[in-house]
C-alpha cells in the first residue's frame, strides 16, 4: 500500500472526514483491521484565512510547497491538498515536489461523467466559484459546463463556509439557504451539483437537491484509496 501525503488542516473539520473515508475505504477493500497508510501535514486555518484574504497567494504558495516537500521526504509516495480552494496552487505545489499530486476536481470530473452528466452548478469558496483554476479544469480536461450561483448566492455561500462550516458550526438555517441556492442553479438548467468545498458534505447531502450531488471530499479521499492501493 502506497503512502498517502494530506496536505490537510484546511479546516481540519474536513480533514477529519478525509481521515476517516480513507480509512474505511482500505478496510472496506483489504479487511477489517486493515487502515490507511497516511501522513497528514495539519494547518493552522487561521492564518491560511487570513492570508487568503489578503491576496497573498504567494505567502500560501510558500507554505503549500513547504508542507509538500515535507511529507516527500518523510516518504510519502502521493499527495493530496486537502481543499478544493487551494488547488489554485497546485501547479505551484506540482512543480515542486516529483511525487504526484492527485487533483481534487479530477475524481469529480470523472464520476460526473460517468453519470452520464455534463452541466453541472459549483458551490465553494468564492475563490473556487470565481476564478479559472477549477471551473477551467473541470471544463478543459472533463468537458462540463460548470454553472455557478449569482453574485449574491455566491457572497451567502461563501458567508457560511468561512463563519460556520471551518467552525464547526452546522446549522439548519444556513442548510435551507443552500437549498434554495441548489434549487437557483437547477432552475438553470444545473443536472449535478458539486460540493465544491470539503465542508459543504457536513452540511448538504443528497436529500437536499433535486439533482444528484457530487462530494469533492469523498471523492478525492476514495481516488487516493484507489491510488494507493494500485488501482
Ligand atoms: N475547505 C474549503 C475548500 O475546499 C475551504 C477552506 C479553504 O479555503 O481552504 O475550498
Amino acid at each position: 500500500m502506497r503512502l498517502i501525503g494530506l496536505i490537510g488542516g484546511m479546516s481540519w473539520e474536513s480533514s477529519a472526514e478525509y481521515y476517516r473515508i480513507l480509512n474505511q475505504g482500505v478496510r472496506d477493500r483489504i479487511g477489517p483491521t486493515a487502515s490507511a497508510r497516511c501522513l497528514l501535514w495539519s494547518f493552522d486555518f487561521s492564518e491560511i484565512e487570513r492570508l487568503q484574504h489578503a491576496g497573498d497567494w504567494t505567502t500560501l504558495g510558500e507554505r503549500m510547497v513547504e508542507a509538500a516537500r515535507r511529507l516527500e521526504t518523510a516518504g510519502a509516495d502521493l499527495l493530496l491538498i486537502c481543499t478544493n480552494t487551494m488547488h489554485r496552487l497546485a501547479p505551484t505545489v506540482e512543480a515542486a515536489v516529483e511525487i504526484p499530486l492527485l487533483h481534487i476536481a479530477d475524481p469529480t470530473g470523472r464520476s460526473i461523467r460517468a453519470a452520464g452528466l455534463s452541466r453541472a452548478g459549483l458551490l465553494g469558496t468564492a475563490f473556487t466559484m470565481e476564478h479559472a483554476f477549477y471551473k477551467g479544469r473541470l471544463a478543459d480536461r472533463h468537458g462540463l459546463d460548470v454553472l455557478v450561483p449569482n453574485e449574491r448566492d455566491r457572497a451567502t455561500v461563501h458567508r457560511i463556509i468561512y463563519e460556520e462550516l471551518v467552525a464547526g458550526r452546522v446549522l439548519p438555517a444556513s442548510r435551507e439557504a443552500y437549498r434554495a441556492v441548489i434549487g437557483e442553479l437547477v432552475a438553470r438548467g444545473a443536472e449535478a451539483i458539486i460540493l465544491g468545498c470539503t465542508e459543504i458534505m457536513l452540511l448538504i447531502g443528497p436529500d437536499d437537491s433535486p439533482v444528484p450531488v457530487f462530494d469533492t471530499t469523498t471523492l478525492h479521499a476514495e481516488a487516493a484509496v484507489a491510488a494507493a492501493l494500485g488501482d
